[in-house]
C-alpha cells in the first residue's frame, strides 16, 4: 500500500473520475458551500482522497475569501497537516468500528467549538452506512442545524442502506467504478513519479484486472515493480490468474470444440484455479468486444477477436457466463456450472 498512499490524489486535478472532479470544482467555487457532502460508490474509487481534498480546499491558507481558485496549495501548514493526517480541525471517523451513539454524541458536543486553526471543522465519516439508527438520529440533528464552521463529508459503499432523511441533507457525489483508461491514467502518474518504465501491455492488463478500483490497480503495480514482472503472462501467473487466456477460450467456444473446452476446464480445476476469476476475465473480454462492435474503441482488444462473434451472440454469451458466475457461488464442484452451460451452448443449433 506504499504507492497508493504516496500517490493519493492531492488536488482536484488528480481525481481521475471526471464527473466527480467537475462537480466538485463547480461546488467548491460556488459562493454557497454545502455543509454536507455524500460520497457514494464502490471501494477503491477515491472517496477518502476526495474528502481530504475538500478539507484542504476549505482550510487552505492560500485561498482567502471568495475566489475562483479551487485547488489547495499543498504547501501551507494547513494543507501539509491534512496530508499528514494531523490537522486538529479535520477529523476522520471510521463508522465501521465506531458505530454508536457515544461517538456521535461526542461529535455533537465538540462540533460546537470553533475550529482551532482552520476556517472549518471538517468531519469525514467513512462507511457511514454502518452507524446505528440512534447514531443516525443524532447525526441528523447536527445536520439539521450545523454550526457555520462545520462541514461533513460522509463516504459510503452502500448508500442504499442510509436513511433518506440523512441523504436529503447532503449534496451527493456518485463515484463509479473507474474505467480502464482512467485507471491507466492514474497508473501512469505513479510510474512517472517513480521514474520507472512499464510495458503498456502490462499497464493495460492491470487496468482491466483491477475491475474499477484505483486501489487494487496500484497494489498490482506495486507487485509488478517489487517482483520485476516484465510480461502479461508473468503478471497473470503472479496474481493466480495463470489459466488459458479468455481470448483463446472464446475461440474454442466459437468452433464448438467441446472436448478441448471440457479438458481445459478439468485442467484448470485440477490446478486449483479460481474459476470465478476466469469467468470474470471472460465477461470483461465479452464486454470489450460488445463495445467494440458498436464503435467504442477498446485498447488491447486483438484483431482476431474483433469479428469473432456477432453482437447478438456476444449478448447471449454474456447472459450465459453471468449465470455461471452466479451459480459458481453455490456449486459443490465449481467446474460443473461452467461445463453444463458450455455443453448446452455448443449443442444448441445455429
Ligand atoms: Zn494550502
Amino acid at each position: 500500500m506504499v504507492l497508493y498512499r504516496k500517490y493519493r490524489p492531492q488536488k482536484l486535478a488528480d481525481l481521475d473520475i471526471e464527473e466527480v472532479r467537475q462537480k466538485l470544482e463547480k461546488t467548491l467555487s460556488s459562493p454557497y458551500l454545502p455543509h454536507a457532502y455524500l460520497f457514494a460508490g464502490p471501494k477503491g474509487t477515491g472517496k477518502t482522497s476526495a474528502a481530504r481534498i475538500v478539507a484542504k480546499i476549505l482550510n487552505c491558507e492560500k485561498i482567502k475569501g471568495k475566489t475562483t481558485q479551487v485547488e489547495p496549495c499543498n504547501r501551507c501548514d494547513s494543507c501539509l497537516s491534512i496530508t499528514g493526517g494531523r490537522h486538529f480541525d479535520v477529523l476522520e471517523i471510521d463508522a465501521a468500528s465506531n458505530r454508536g451513539i457515544e461517538e456521535i454524541r461526542d461529535l455533537r458536543e465538540k462540533i460546537k467549538l470553533v475550529p482551532v486553526s482552520g476556517k472549518f471543522k471538517v468531519y469525514i465519516i467513512d462507511e457511514v452506512h454502518m452507524l446505528t439508527t440512534e447514531a443516525f438520529n443524532a447525526l441528523l440533528k447536527t445536520l439539521e442545524e450545523p454550526p457555520k464552521h462545520a462541514v461533513f463529508v460522509l463516504a459510503t459503499t452502500e448508500a442504499e442502506r442510509m436513511p433518506e432523511t440523512i441523504k436529503s441533507r447532503c449534496v451527493t457525489f456518485s463515484f463509479r467504478k473507474a474505467a480502464v483508461n482512467e485507471i491507466t491514467n492514474s497508473l501512469k502518474r505513479v510510474t512517472a513519479g517513480e521514474g520507472v518504465k512499464i510495458d503498456a501491455d502490462i499497464i493495460n492488463e492491470i487496468a482491466v484486472m483491477a475491475e474499477g478500483s484505483f486501489r487494487d490497480a496500484t497494489k498490482m503495480l506495486e507487485q509488478v515493480l517489487s517482483e520485476k514482472i516484465d510480461s502479461r503472462e508473468k503478471l497473470r501467473a503472479a496474481l493466480g490468474r495463470d489459466s488459458v487466456s479468455a481470448g483463446s477460450f472464446l475461440k474454442l467456444l466459437k468452433d464448438k470444440q467441446i472436448k478441448v473446452i471440457l479438458q481445459t476446464i478439468v485442467t484448470m480445476a485440477g490446478q486449483g484455479i479460481d474459476l470465478r476469476f476466469f469467468v470474470t476475465d471472460i465477461l470483461n473480454l465479452l464486454h470489450s468486444m460488445l463495445l467494440d462492435r458498436y464503435g467504442l474503441e477498446q485498447a488491447g482488444l486483438s484483431a482476431n477477436l474483433k469479428g469473432l462473434y456477432t453482437s447478438r451472440e456476444i449478448s447471449e454469451l454474456i447472459g450465459v457466463f453471468s449465470q455461471v458466475f452466479q451459480e459458481l457461488k453455490f456449486a459443490s464442484r465449481p467446474e460443473l456450472p461452467l461445463e453444463t452451460a458450455l455443453v448446452a451452448w455448443c449443442e444448441k443449433g445455429g
